[in-house]
């Protein structure tokens, strides 16, 4: 027994520093891909149910690593986040999304995922006050995407922080719906302009009389609080029908387009040459 504990204890050891060794091995490589430009942004139209334009899209960080290829942002934002870099590469994806916006066309909006945690930095305000009037994007284009956990915590200060940003005239969406811990008073305490339905109830509804009832009740919800209602995770007409019928506003999903550059996207926006 003696012998296999001590086996055991050395497996494990063995695994937290492999654990701790690519820990520190993303940390360096973050650092660097952020300066050596190996970081991308992509983009994933959003689609206005009623008319089929398109009316924003939103940014979606992708790695483009020398050694291990196109890297998902699932694998280094909780990296990120674990060590406080987010801060640094929320601020440069704040910039780098709305320099690419000047190529939208006039009306479309630009979403931006938000972490936790720089909500918390002073900072914040700031890059968007500063990255809108550089590249002449009015207030109204922006649209921060948070999520329920962000409510969790420090509630009053959050609320702080998102009155400011909509007094500066950006909008707020409340992303991941369903999926968290909320409870339905936030939804009337925090000033939310778009609620976005969690693809995991959007996944199902072809064969779930649950999730529909969900998105059902959902979309209502957002309608009588008057907020627009975006779906994400849309991949069949099937659930475009559905949600269109039961007044989803806008769809985003791989039916519509997967992310991609900004540059790949031509076919279904119409894209300006900028200096
Ligand atoms: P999210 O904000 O919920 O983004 C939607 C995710 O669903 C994206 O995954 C997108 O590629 C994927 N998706 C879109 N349409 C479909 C579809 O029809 N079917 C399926 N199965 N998936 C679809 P992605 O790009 O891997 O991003 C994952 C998560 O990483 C995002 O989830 C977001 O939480 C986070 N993330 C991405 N970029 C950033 C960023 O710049 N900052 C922060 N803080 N988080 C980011
Ligand atoms: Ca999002
Ligand atoms: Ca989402
Ligand atoms: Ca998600």
């Amino acid at each position: 027994a003696k012998e296999s504990g001590k086996r055991t204890w050395c497996i494990f050891s063995d695994e937290l520093a492999e654990r701790a060794r690519i820990r520190r091995e993303t940390e360096v490589d973050l650092h660097r891909a952020l300066e050596n430009n190996e970081l991308l942004t992509y983009f994933q139209p959003q689609m206005c149910a009623s008319t089929g334009e398109i009316v924003g899209c939103e940014t979606l960080l992708r790695w483009k690593h020398p050694t291990r290829g196109l890297i998902g942002p699932g694998s280094f934002i909780k990296h990120a986040e674990d060590t406080g870099f987010i801060t640094r590469l929320g601020d440069w994806t704040l910039r780098e999304a709305l320099r690419v916006a000047r190529r939208f066309p006039d009306n479309m909006r630009v979403a931006v995922n938000i972490s936790p945690l720089q909500i918390h930095s002073a900072n914040l305000l700031n890059t968007i006050v500063n990255a809108l009037a550089v590249n002449q994007i009015a207030p109204s284009r922006l649209e921060l995407e948070i999520t329920e956990s962000v409510l969790l915590s420090d509630t009053e200060f959050t609320l702080e922080r998102l009155r400011k940003f909509k007094e500066l005239g950006v909008r707020i969406s409340l992303d991941d719906f369903g999926t968290g811990y909320s409870s339905l008073s936030y939804l009337r305490r925090f000033p939310f302009d778009k609620l976005k339905i969690d693809k995991g109830f959007v996944q199902d509804i072809d064969h779930s009389e649950e999730c529909r009832a969900i998105a059902r009740a959902t979309l209502q919800l957002a309608k009588a609080l008057n907020m627009v209602c975006t779906a994400e995770g849309v991949e069949t007409e099937g659930q475009k029908q559905f949600l269109t019928e039961n007044g989803c506003d806008e769809l985003q999903g791989f039916l519509i387009s997967r992310p991609q550059p900004l540059d790949k996207l031509t076919h279904l926006i119409d894209i300006r040459d900028v200096p």
